[in-house]
């Protein structure tokens, strides 16, 4: 059984005060469901680099949830102006972190760096989130499965059978036509592609690999809408952006992959 995994990507939201109160208020509102033995899904919160290092300093013990960083460098130091390592990010705290997303991909020509930053995450202890999707064109022209399948063979090139089969990989899938539209993909359209991704890491790590990846769908993702995902068998989170904003409406989101009926008299926002 795989567990249900919410991750909250902030992107180039929330100021270090805002994120604290955030951090703080998730925490709280996260332990008391573990006092109270709730279930819970795995939870990352992906905050913009800055505000990663609240998380040692509010949480000097541990937390509920984990931290992600939202990109990483695929070099381990150097002469990168501007960028940020991966054991910049494990001394941090940080667990998991995002490769690829379709933002990165777009604006700074990601595409053909997918690859090593997933295999340097997996060296330094840090689970990629590997994101894949296709643009509203390539959907039309047919071509998901061939830009997804290509995607997933430059960003797992230098992935070894055992990380697969320890289950250190989770793959996003992300249509780019859905992230931040207000158009979800349908839950069917969205598990075909779920189904497909873990063909192929089948095919490429074997059958317990395959068993053990985590797939998230990501792309305007709201409580309102992630019950019908999270009921295909090969979709197990979601990737969230907007709706990960406002706590109170994360922590539906949370409640639903836990299984729970999410508190309708939260904030309906996101
Ligand atoms: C994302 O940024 O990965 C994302 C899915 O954004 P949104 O939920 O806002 O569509």
């Amino acid at each position: 059984m795989r567990t249900p995994l919410i991750a909250a990507n902030w992107k180039m939201h929330k100021t270090w005060p805002e994120a604290a109160t955030d951090f703080t208020a998730l925490e709280g509102e996260l332990s008391a469901r573990k006092a109270a033995q709730a279930a819970l899904p795995d939870v990352v919160v992906c905050p913009p680099y800055p505000m990663l290092a609240l998380y040692p300093l509010l949480f000097p013990g541990g937390a509920s949830f984990a931290l992600g960083a939202q990109n990483v460098h695929h070099e381990a130091s150097g002469a990168y102006t501007g960028e940020v390592s991966a054991p910049m990010l494990t001394v941090l705290g940080a667990a998991y972190v995002i490769v690829g997303h379709s933002e990165r991909r777009r604006d700074f020509g990601e595409d053909a760096v997918v690859g090593a930053k997933v295999a340097r995450a997996l060296e330094h202890d840090l689970t990629p989130i590997v994101c894949v999707g296709e643009t509203l064109d390539a959907r039309r022209a047919g071509e998901t499965e061939a830009v997804v399948g290509a995607q997933l063979a430059a960003a797992l090139a230098a992935v070894t059978p055992e990380a697969a089969a320890a289950g250190r990989l989770v793959i996003a899938y992300e249509p780019v036509w859905a992230i931040g539209t207000g158009e979800a993909a349908t839950p069917e359209a969205a598990q075909a592609v779920a189904r497909f991704i873990r063909a192929e890491v089948a095919e490429r790590f074997g059958a317990q690999a395959a068993e053990a990846t985590r797939i998230l769908y990501g792309g305007s993702v709201t409580a309102d809408n992630l019950g019908g995902f999270l009921a295909e068998p090969d979709i197990d989170g979601a990737l969230v952006g907007g709706a990960s904003l406002d706590v109170r409406h994360f922590l539906r989101l949370v409640d639903l992959a836990a299984g729970r009926p999410a508190d309708r008299t939260a904030h309906d926002g996101g």
